[in-house]
């Protein structure tokens, strides 16, 4: 059974006191903490089998090869990949979205073609698209949200035409914490052979997923909020469209032979992992997901939705919190306002009382502005926090309500 004190233990940050008690960590959609055992494995490969990978004949870089790609087998395994050269190592989210947005644009976009993104999307899920909109003279349509923050599926049909060439939706809000239908629009847009990214930066830690079950053609996720380290990121993308894409960098490793004359690119995955990879990193994010998986993934995400349901109609029933984003489907986050008082303000008087939360437009500027604010509050929530955690979240925005006014 999950065994929280047992879980804590296991993450050395959550012992630290900041100020006066040990620290309320409730960023975790910026990014997670990090378990012993990845810290210490990360050191374990530095300090015993570092060497570069892929290259070597002698025995630390065949070494260091196995356990990247084993690395890339635990990832195929965790989400369910149908094999493991779909699986493709990235520094994190935003450089999966680039890397799609150039390549695939490079294969498939012209002028005129269209691709569609939500009004909810991390900038990482706009701007790249937005320079291939600009690269091919392509137009950059989005889909309308409602006040409750879900998205307006019923616009779909308006929005998504006939010069539509991808559609790229995030998992989970970064800042409501909405949980959009994939499934549905992935099988909208299949019907129309339209292929669909998932931005997963804030789903693949709190929803269960499997690729093959949700079909859907990229899936993008970043290491450091699913408790491995920084700088490590996936792309899992079909193997029908990652043929097809060319290199989105060139380099060592990405290729079979080169000439000045003509140079034949690699297979996949490699085509797509130009120069020394984060093989370290990659490592770790492996021995992250096992450790989840070990804990097991089924106990921690019934656990979190507790938390969650918990924690929001503990917030509900506070009458200066005004709650942005009120859909029905919900995970982790939660963004809201403190009546009169700015999300700045809140953030700082949090940060004395050991409260770790995050204030801002959170990388969603075209969101904001949709709901007519400059920012929000956002607690993000991760499965090594408390229902006492809540308790003293709450106690503590009493609290700066009461200073403030
Ligand atoms: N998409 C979403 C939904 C995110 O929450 C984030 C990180 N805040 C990103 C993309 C970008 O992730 P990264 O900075 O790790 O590349």
């Amino acid at each position: 059974m999950f065994d929280i004190q047992k879980v804590r233990n296991d993450f050395p940050l959550l012992q630290n006191t900041i100020y006066k008690r040990p620290v309320v960590y409730l960023d975790n959609a910026a990014t997670t903490q990090k378990p012993r055992i990845v810290i210490d494995n990360t050191a374990e490969y530095l300090s015993k089998y570092n060497s570069n990978i892929h290259r070597g004949v002698h025995y630390l870089s065949e070494k260091m090869t196995e356990a990247y790609e084993s690395a890339r087998q635990t990832v195929k395994n965790f989400i369910g990949a149908a094999h493991h050269h779909e699986i493709i190592f990235t520094s994190g989210t935003t450089e999966s979205i680039n890397l799609v947005a150039f390549s695939f644009g490079e294969a498939f976009v012209e002028a005129g073609d269209e691709i569609v993104v939500s009004q909810m999307e991390h900038h990482s899920n706009i701007v790249p698209w937005q320079m291939l909109c600009e690269r091919k003279n392509a137009h950059l349509k989005v889909l309308p949200i409602t006040y409750t923050g879900e998205l307006n599926m019923t616009a779909l049909t308006s929005v998504v035409t006939n010069r539509t060439k991808l559609i790229a939706i995030t998992h989970v809000s970064n800042s409501l914490g909405t949980i959009n239908p994939i499934k549905e629009m992935i099988q909208f847009a299949h019907a129309r052979s339209i292929p669909v990214l998932i931005d997963g930066a804030q789903g693949i830690q709190h929803q269960p997923v499997n690729v093959q079950e949700l079909d859907c053609d990229f899936y993008v996720f970043s290491g450091h909020k699913i408790y491995g380290p920084t700088g490590i990121g996936v792309l899992y993308g079909k193997e029908k469209w990652l043929e097809k894409m060319p290199p989105y960098k060139g380099g060592g490793d990405m290729i079979k032979t080169v000439t000045f004359e003509k140079t034949i690119y690699n297979d996949l995955p490699f085509k797509f992992e130009a120069g020394t990879t984060n093989f370290i990193g990659a490592v770790g994010l492996a021995t992250a997901l096992r450790y989840l998986n070990d804990i097991g993934r089924a106990d921690i995400l019934k656990y979190e939705e507790e938390l969650y349901s918990y924690a929001l109609q503990k917030m509900q029933t506070i009458d200066y919190v005004r709650i942005i984003g009120t859909a029905e489907h919900k995970t982790s986050i939660i963004s809201f306002l403190l009546q009169n008082i700015h999300p700045f303000d809140t953030g700082m008087m949090l940060d004395k009382m050991d409260i770790a939360v995050r204030t801002g437009n959170h990388c969603t500027q075209p969101l904001m502005k949709f709901f007519g604010i400059e920012g929000t509050v956002r607690v993000s929530f991760a499965f090594y926090n408390t229902i006492e955690e809540v308790d003293y979240l709450v106690e503590s925005l009493k609290k700066v309500k009461q200073l403030f006014s």
